[in-house]
């Protein structure tokens, strides 16, 4: 599965691939530089400014959550 999206700073499109599940993840934009979050959803992809996901659909807070579920 892949999609095209647009970078949410500077709006350049970019095709994403390779992702076969929902886990959200991270995308440089090669126009500006700048780091942004893809979540696959069912029709397509949601794009998040990094840093304005919902801890949901940020791959370092899921990581954090995760890290942290198996500590008392
Ligand atoms: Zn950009």
């Amino acid at each position: 599965m892949s999609a095209t999206i647009r970078c949410p700073y500077c709006n350049a499109g970019q095709v994403v691939g390779e992702f076969d599940n929902y886990a959200p993840f991270y995308v440089n934009c090669e126009e500006c530089s700048r780091r942004y979050i893809v979540e696959p959803v069912r029709h397509g992809v949601v794009v998040y400014r990094d840093g304005e996901a919902p801890c949901c659909s940020d791959p370092e807070c899921r990581a954090t959550e995760m890290a942290g579920s198996g500590q008392e």
